[in-house]
């Protein structure tokens, strides 16, 4: 099969031998029916409309249904005087080279090929396929359709001769968020934390474009042209698939024609002082690449902070419980309690608990919790919880005191409870 012919007459109804106005008459009841305004979201009709308009761009045009009715075919690049010579039957006319330059490209033609049997199989080529890709170089000449319809055959398949090649644009990035541990320490003092994130970068080897350009056009084999017969003659076409270029544009092999790749990326980061659990940093610009120029994404490290044997963290607060005696509740004590200051005072300080402290009981130490980061040179505090140990008395000597203990205190503690019920 040498080409793919339409029936134009029997698309719009009309006999061969019809007159212009006949064709005109045809074509407006056909086009009332099947216009997408009438029959919105109807893809049958939308197809039957590119159908009848494609005929009538062709036979409501004199030289075009000429071109049409000699050849059995219509391309713009035709040359009136090659379809003239080639319903006359003559072989090699002198087809070399006479056909006009492409009305889409422009393109410089090759010259020379166009008596050369170029093997070709228009059967695969489905025009419906270019439909969508959008024509970038459309014929300056807009003709008006019948019944007051603007628009013609070339702008419904204004791709066809485009190389039905999709345009993406660039497309922005996506962000990313992370979880990232930091130990108890890192985040009260500041530090540096390590992760291995898989992000997105631009393909190296298409520059985000997502396609190679340059190959071989497989069609015309990088001639630009194709040869379509037209009756028992060749003619020489601006090749469809490449838009006579002879190159074709080909999905980047290396990305899978996405414009990007996902790459392992070890990254390091800055910890400040201060930092809490939870807390979300972000890094600008860290995201996924985008394509095609598109801006990266940013990446969001969400901070897990760790915790420790002895300091609980309460936002710029540290919490700590320390057992004292019952003596040094009782009678009042200054004890030792830890802190996170570990690099001055060894780590702890002086606390003093007050006469008659009870179990449970917070004090606090002011300016000895976590710097914030939020807030320059404010500090939180340190809250200490007594908790009173009460001695495990063996000796008769200890339980005697114990007892004349008791003896000089005979309140009840459990009193006001016991009242309340
Ligand atoms: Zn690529
Ligand atoms: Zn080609």
């Amino acid at each position: 099969m040498a080409t793919q012919t339409k029936d134009y007459y029997s698309t719009l109804g009309v006999k061969k031998g019809a007159t212009a106005e006949e064709i005109r008459k045809a074509f407006r009841k056909l086009a009332r029916k099947y216009h997408p305004d009438v029959n919105p979201n109807d893809k049958k009709a939308e197809e039957k409309f590119k159908e009848i308009s494609e005929a009538n761009d062709v036979l409501s045009d004199a030289k075009k249904r000429k071109i049409y009715d000699q050849v059995g075919f219509y391309s713009d690049n035709i040359d009136p005087a090659a379809a003239e010579a080639a319903a006359r039957g003559g072989y090699g006319g002198g087809f070399g080279g006479g056909f006009p330059g492409s009305a889409y490209t422009g393109g410089a033609r090759a010259g020379g090929r166009g008596g050369q049997e170029v093997p070709f199989d228009f059967g695969g080529f489905d025009f419906s396929d270019f439909q969508s890709s959008g024509g970038h170089a459309r014929s300056g000449a807009q003709e008006q359709a019948g019944g007051g319809f603007t628009g013609s055959f070339k702008d419904l398949f204004g791709g066809i001769f485009s190389g039905g090649q999709k345009a993406r644009g660039p497309r922005p990035g996506t962000d990313l968020e992370y979880q990232v541990s930091v130990d108890f320490w890192s985040a009260v003092r500041g530090g540096v934390a390590r992760l291995e994130i898989q992000r997105q970068e631009v393909c190296p080897a298409c520059k985000g474009k997502s396609t190679t350009g340059g190959s071989e056009c497989p069609e015309c084999h990088g001639t630009g042209q194709v040869t379509q017969m037209g009756g028992r003659m060749k003619f020489n076409i601006q090749c469809p698939r490449c838009g006579g270029t002879g190159k074709v544009q080909s999905g980047c092999a290396t990305c899978d024609g996405e414009g990007v790749v996902v790459r392992s990326e070890p990254l390091e980061f800055r910890i400040k002082p201060g930092t809490r659990d939870g807390q979300r940093i972000r890094l600008a610009g860290k995201g996924n690449a985008g394509t095609d120029g598109g801006a990266a994404g940013d990446l969001y490290l969400i901070v897990k902070v760790g915790t420790h044997p002895v300091f609980t963290r309460v936002a710029d607060d540290i919490h700590v419980t320390v057992p004292v005696t019952m003596t040094e509740a009782a009678l009042g004590a200054k004890i030792e309690v830890p802190t996170i200051d570990t690099h001055e005072g060894g780590g702890r300080t002086q606390l003093k608990i007050p006469p008659g402290t009870q179990t449970g009981q917070k004090l606090r130490l002011r300016e000895k919790g976590v710097p914030s980061a939020s807030h320059e040179g404010k500090r939180g505090d340190e809250i200490v919880e007594v908790k009173i140990v009460v001695p495990r008395v063996q000796d008769e000597r200890s339980k005697e005191i114990l007892r004349e203990l008791a003896k000089l205190n005979p309140e009840d503690p459990r009193a006001e409870l016991l009242g309340e019920v």
